[in-house]
């Protein structure tokens, strides 16, 4: 939860970002504006894209990376896979920081996602292969 949300709960009445001080933390600042977040997409989103990138409120942001996969990233493999879980690694590295867990660095977020994305893409290919096959159920019966 962020502390825009927390306030409007009456959790707390800081507001601010907890890594840079920013005064409002809201999902938009988490996931694109606080600087660990803008160092992350600076790595992946194109040069000559990145102030539309930044521009878009966060539900068309969401949208259009979904359903515009190669519009921002330099490498456009597999983006709406890589962006879910660039957010998704975000927040973790996120609440690492905030809770006092193990450092998280930008290259990690970036490398872990890389990751998550090479094993999702393994998973749907062997699925794909068993289901070519013939093989009955697509079930793994290992997850
Ligand atoms: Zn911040």
């Amino acid at each position: 939860m962020t502390n825009v949300e927390r306030v409007a709960r009456h959790f707390t009445s800081d507001s601010n970002c907890c890594i840079c001080g920013a005064a409002l933390e809201d999902l938009d600042h988490v996931l694109c504006r606080c600087p660990s977040a803008l160092q992350v997409w600076m790595e992946l989103v194109r040069p000559n894209r990145f102030s539309e990138f930044m521009a878009l409120d966060i539900i068309a942001w969401i949208c259009a990376n979904f359903e515009k996969p190669d519009r921002f990233p330099m490498r456009s493999t597999d983006w709406s896979l890589m962006f879910g879980s660039i957010i998704w690694f975000l927040w973790l590295d996120r609440n690492a920081k905030v809770f006092g867990a193990a450092d998280v660095t930008v290259g990690s977020v970036v490398q872990n996602s890389h990751r998550l994305v090479l094993l999702a893409s393994h998973v749907v290919g062997s699925r794909m292969i068993a289901m070519q096959a013939g093989a009955g159920s697509t079930r793994d019966p290992v997850l």
